[in-house]
């Protein structure tokens, strides 16, 4: 017989999926699973506890708008205290029994005769759910590099993501391959805990000064006076604007990138003497091509007589170092800070995901580029929606509830099985790359996999993805709570709903269905 189990099933407990988790209940859903391959909640902040971690956005920022933290420790908080955040959001909105931990979820398969998702777990169990929210985070999976021999090193391996907390580095020739965001935090902690660290640079990073500071405890009270949470989002969130999106969206018309690339060129001169090291660090690409990074002492951990920045490419690596191309250099203890599978195929999702008769996402993408309605949901995949699907990343974290509410929505106000309507797309306008000067191959990175027209991360500010997710506010007769409903891809609520709190029309949407070839 086919049983559905569960009204909703949220796979991912990141904040996406506890933040999704939360809306429902305000919502009136009680019937809902979150399942997470970890065994503890909070994602990201589960997964990286290498030394250093920490937000690189202020953390006034980096939190829920409607449960604003005034404990943070500083500015820019450790990634301990955004763990501990999500576990007191968890405890706080009753989430723990909706929660089940190591459950790896490998296939989700849509039965349209009984009209449910089917989910198959690594560990052999099968959930059937109505509505699935796909909150499995964009950097989830570990990339590994493709290097000629790695697996042949005699030392010790690990990954910035999957730390080794036995890890002992103290004496230790220490190798870093990769200088993204986790490489800026990780290096300026370990430096003078090694005998010797050599770190391998393909492209050096935008490193821009931190405005960090700590929050001593007449500070976290004055957090707590009338309007001091208010005042510090604000600011906070203004600064993260500017920095992140706005330059991004406006480098034409705001002079903030070049401001920017002043301050970070400013940056390098104050804090690396050795000139031929700053030439090495100086990047040759626009700002905002790449995520730039913010860090106090990383470019300075370069002027340490025991480490060396190699900028020649890494031609293989042997059992007891890494070689370039005239030299090789010893390590005991290789640290990969090469990031994740980002728009890579099994990562978006990171399952299989079947469709209506046997639709398969990643070749629907493939074929038709990476798209979704508002990064919500893709046709053929009917009650399937995503968070930080592709075109929906805010790339600041602005305000929590606007990343999740679009596809909390859908799911609390959606009835039996609804596709979203054929040939639709989003009117948002698509854009490839985020500044004049990327270099053609930047675009392609920032574009996604198949370097298709596609609206990045950079490129979406979090007051647009506020004025999309607002939308009419439908209320069925007796709910606790009011949801939004983008009206698109749920059916027009029943006669007998009533509309509640109305803000304003929705602006007609732009379709372009032609234009894609969907009709
Ligand atoms: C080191 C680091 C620092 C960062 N700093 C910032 C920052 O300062 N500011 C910022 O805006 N962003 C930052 N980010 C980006 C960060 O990923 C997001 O801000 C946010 O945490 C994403 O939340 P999420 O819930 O969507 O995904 P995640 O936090 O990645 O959570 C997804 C969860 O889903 C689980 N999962 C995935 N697939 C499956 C599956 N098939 N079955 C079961 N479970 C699954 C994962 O294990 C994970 O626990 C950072 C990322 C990293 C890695």
């Amino acid at each position: 017989m086919s049983t559905i189990e569960h009204e909703i099933i949220i796979v991912g407990a990141g904040f996406s999926g506890i933040g999704a988790a939360i809306a429902l209940r305000e919502a009136g859903f009680e019937d809902f699973l979150l399942v997470d391959d970890a065994d503890g909640v909070g994602g990201t902040w589960h997964w990286n506890t290498y030394p250093g971690v920490a937000v690189d956005i202020p953390s006034f920022s980096y939190q829920f708008s409607f449960d604003q933290r005034t404990e943070w420790s500083r500015v820019y908080a450790p990634g301990r205290e955004l763990k501990a955040y999500a576990e007191s959001c968890v405890d706080k909105y009753g989430l723990r029994p909706h929660i089940r931990f190591a459950t790896t979820v490998v296939a989700a398969d849509f039965d349209s005769d009984a009209d449910r998702w089917v989910l198959r777990t690594a560990e052999g169990a099968e959930l059937t759910a109505r509505f699935v929210l796909s909150a499995t985070g964009v950097l989830t999976r570990p990339k590994l590099p493709d290097i000629p021999g790695i697996e042949t090193f005699a030392g010790t391996t690990v990954h910035t993501a999957r730390w080794d907390h036995d890890l002992e580095l103290r004496g230790k020739r220490v190798a870093v391959i990769g200088t993204g965001a986790s490489a800026v935090q990780v290096i300026p902690e370990i430096a003078p805990q090694v005998e010797h660290l050599t770190v391998f640079q393909r492209t050096p990073i935008w490193c821009l000064p931190r405005p960090d500071l700590p929050l001593p405890a007449p500070a976290r009270l004055a957090l707590r006076l009338p309007g001091g949470r208010t005042l510090t989002r604000l600011i906070s969130q203004t600064y993260v604007e500017v920095t992140f999106p706005l330059a991004a969206h406006y480098h034409r018309s705001l002079p903030t990138a070049a401001i920017g690339e002043r301050t970070g060129l400013a940056h390098l001169r104050r804090q690396v003497k050795d000139p031929a090291v700053r030439a090495k660090l100086t990047p040759n690409y626009a700002l905002g091509c790449k995520r730039p990074s913010f860090s106090n002492d990383y470019l300075a951990t370069y002027n340490r007589a025991n480490v060396t920045l190699e900028t020649a490419p890494i031609t293989e690596v042997t059992a007891t170092g890494v070689r370039t191309s005239d030299t090789e250099h010893p390590a005991d203890v290789l640290i990969l800070a090469t990031g994740f599978k980002v728009m890579e195929s099994g990562n978006m999702p990171t399952y299989d995901l079947h469709g209506v008769d046997g639709l398969d996402l990643e070749k629907w993408w493939d074929e038709n580029r990476l798209q979704a309605y508002e990064g919500v949901s893709v046709p053929g995949f009917p009650n399937y929606f995503s968070i930080m699907g592709p075109t929906a990343t805010t790339a600041p974290r602005t305000s929590r509830s606007s990343r999740t509410r679009p596809a909390t929505s859908c799911a609390a106000c959606a009835g039996p099985a609804t596709p979203a309507p054929p040939g639709w797309r989003s009117g948002a306008r698509p854009t490839t790359g985020s500044s004049a000067k990327c270099s053609p191959g930047a675009t392609a990175r920032c574009s996604g996999r198949t370097a298709a027209p596609t609206r990045t991360a950079t490129t979406s500010t979090s007051t647009a993805m506020c004025r999309c997710a607002r939308r009419p506010r439908w209320k069925p007769p007796g709910a606790a709570a009011i949801s939004t409903c983008p009206t698109t891809c749920s059916p027009p609520p029943p006669a007998s709903w009533r509309t509640v709190r109305r803000r304003r029309r929705p602006r007609p949407r732009r379709y372009h269905a032609r234009e894609y070839g969907y009709s």
